[in-house]
């Protein structure tokens, strides 16, 4: 939600690339209709879990909030200031104390959510609004299983039919595309925009 931040240019993508869906804080579990309707009916299979530093949700906490709401209502009719209390009590606020906890959180959150389909890539980020850098702080937990199952696979095939060197370390991850090194292979630009804001 972040005005400073425009999500297209940060990380390079073009119109039609993505679906960026934008709340307070980036919070996963405020984003569960848009992301069922973005798998459902328009077919997206990977979630970027994306905070930033400086965000204004690790500035006050739920209770803050609803007292500002409950303040404001204070000169309306009885019942109109009820039902605001009421209201605002028992709407989720989903504020959160820590950066790349929450993120964690967010990542876990969708990798369990029985609405999310099981195939489903999701990974956490964090955006840094002084560099413009975006680094990843939760692995997606599908790509290196089937990464694993592709090597093991070229693996067996190589025994069995041709000799192709192959790297079969299933254990590391390292190698394995994100969102972020998919936009920096297909906008080359990214990657200098990210180097000249690092410096
Ligand atoms: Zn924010």
């Amino acid at each position: 939600m972040d005005a400073r931040i425009d999500v297209y240019k940060a990380l390079g993508l073009q119109l039609g690339e993505a679906h960026v869906i934008r709340n307070a804080g980036g919070v996963a579990r405020d984003a569960v209709r848009s992301i069922l309707i973005s798998q459902r009916l328009l077919g997206t299979r990977e979630v970027a879990v994306i905070h930033h530093t400086d965000c204004g949700m690790l500035t006050f906490t739920a209770p803050d909030l609803r007292n500002i709401v409950k303040s404001d209502a204070k000169s309306r009719p009885a019942n109109v200031k009820e039902a605001i209390e009421k209201a605002v009590d028992s709407l989720e606020i989903y504020e959160f104390g820590h950066l790349e906890n929450s993120v964690k959180d967010d990542v876990k959150f969708l990798q369990d959510n029985l609405l999310v389909l099981d195939e489903t890539e999701v990974t956490g980020w964090i955006f840094d609004v002084k560099t413009g850098k975006v680094s990843q702080v939760a692995q997606g937990k599908l790509e290196p299983n089937l990464t694993c199952i592709l090597r093991l696979f070229m693996l067996h095939l190589s025994r069995t039919f041709v000799s192709i060197p192959i790297d079969a370390d299933c254990e590391q991850p390292s190698e394995r595309t994100s969102p972020a090194n998919e936009v920096r292979e297909k906008h080359p630009s990214f990657s200098d925009l990210e180097q000249e804001l690092a410096t």
